[in-house]
């Protein structure tokens, strides 16, 4: 018998053995179908010179995957009660360390020098949905050295990550993923590849880092708070979006000026804007 966990008959032992109740709120939907976990690691291209970094183990199901592929792993798991049980069902793999911790307090900078000295780590999750933008945007953010993030995110997630303008899926996060990194998208995956099975579609998603940026840009900061602004009052017009927004302290006349300098007529909709167009705005406003 198969006594990997995502044998879904070896899941439900260990969840039965261990009494453990799935808590809503971190998200718990573990994976369950050999064939995804094939397809996430084969698209890392996790290979024995990588350390990489999981996000949120659950029960090890992908952890032992990970374990059997790479050099080393460390996993971050916040729920304390999940801890016996990973240490049970990763006790076989010596290159894994399982940390117990809320993943946006942790210090990945620390964990990259420490793990891997300071070279490009990978980063493979089957991510909880309710953070994963700010999961995201931390790793770019905080500057982590990465080479690669593949996740799994709601399907509709992914699809914003991908889009361009024009599409009702476009807004701030597609702008700051195709910033920082190449999106591919590496499979759907349907709700009965988990347990619990979650009320959504799923996909899993690679990130490849830039190794240059796609566009230069004066103040990185700037260019990110316009674009939130930007989408936060989709339905305007930048020209008045953009001057009801305090943080920017601009003026219309200022906007509309550039605007007419980039030649884009006064009335655009930051939907309509391209991330070079971004740039270009942010360096004549900021
Ligand atoms: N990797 C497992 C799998 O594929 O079966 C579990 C994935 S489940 C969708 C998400 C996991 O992230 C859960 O184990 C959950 O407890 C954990 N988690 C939720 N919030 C977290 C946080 N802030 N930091 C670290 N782990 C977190």
């Amino acid at each position: 018998m198969n006594d990997k966990l995502s044998n879904p008959q070896k899941t439900i032992e260990i969840i039965k053995k261990y009494d453990f109740a799935f808590q809503k709120k971190y998200g718990q939907n573990f994976l369950i179908d050999a064939h995804v976990l094939d397809k996430i690691i084969a698209a890392a291209d996790v290979g024995p010179e990588d350390f990489v970094l999981e996000i949120g183990p659950g029960i090890g199901t992908m952890t032992q995957y990970l374990a059997e592929h790479a050099r080393e792993v460390a996993a971050v798991e916040i729920d304390t009660h999940l801890i016996p049980i990973l240490e049970d069902t990763l006790q076989d793999y010596d290159n894994v360390t399982i940390i117990n911790e809320d993943i946006l307090k942790l210090d990945m900078n620390a964990l990259a020098q420490e793990k891997n000295q300071g070279r490009p780590i990978k980063v493979v999750a089957n991510l909880p949905y309710y953070i994963t933008t700010p999961i995201i945007m931390g790793l770019f953010e905080s500057g982590v050295p990465v080479e690669n993030i593949t996740v799994m995110v709601q399907k509709e997630v992914a699809d914003r990550m991908q889009v361009g303008p024009g599409t009702k899926d476009y807004g701030a996060l597609s702008l700051a993923v195709q910033y920082y990194a190449e999106p591919y998208l590496v499979a759907n995956v349907p709700p009965n590849c988990f347990m619990p099975r979650p009320k959504v579609g799923s996909a899993v998603i690679r990130l490849t880092r830039h190794k240059e940026k796609p566009v230069q840009v004066k103040d990185e900061n700037f260019m990110f708070r316009l674009i939130r602004a930007s989408f936060n009052q989709r339905r305007k017009t930048l020209q008045n979006g953009l001057n009801n927004c305090a943080e920017l302290a601009v003026t219309k006349a200022q906007v509309v000026e550039a605007l007419e300098k980039m030649g884009l007529p006064a009335t655009v909709r930051g939907e309509k804007l391209t991330l070079e167009q971004f740039a270009q705005l942010s360096d004549l406003l900021s």
